[in-house]
């Protein structure tokens, strides 16, 4: 589908900052294991590691809160993803 949107910017996006000290994924670091990469929720703020990791914790976030969008918490990058619209996107010019 062309022109896709994320259609829960308004009511999901409430967290925008990485906590400090937080750039680990608490489940995978329970068990252990390794990560590639972190998303935050950008409702609650849960770090959990991406789709390319072998515990996939973000999505099972989404997947047990129903929360949609992890914005990246790597150093660097500035984008987001809706799991339930699954579009990526970036919100540079809001606060
Ligand atoms: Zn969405
Ligand atoms: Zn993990
Ligand atoms: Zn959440």
């Amino acid at each position: 589908m062309a022109g896709r949107e994320c259609t829960h910017i308004e009511t999901a996006i409430r967290r925008m900052e990485i906590p400090l000290g937080s750039r680990r994924c608490e489940e995978c670091a329970r068990a252990g294991g390794t990560w590639v990469a972190l998303r935050m929720c950008t409702m609650c703020g849960h770090i959990g590691c991406c789709d390319s990791s072998p515990g996939r914790h973000a999505y099972a976030h989404y997947l047990s809160s129903g929360h949609p969008i992890v914005k990246t918490a790597e150093i660097g990058e500035d984008w987001m993803w809706c799991y339930r619209d699954e579009v990526a996107f970036s919100l540079k010019q809001v606060d």
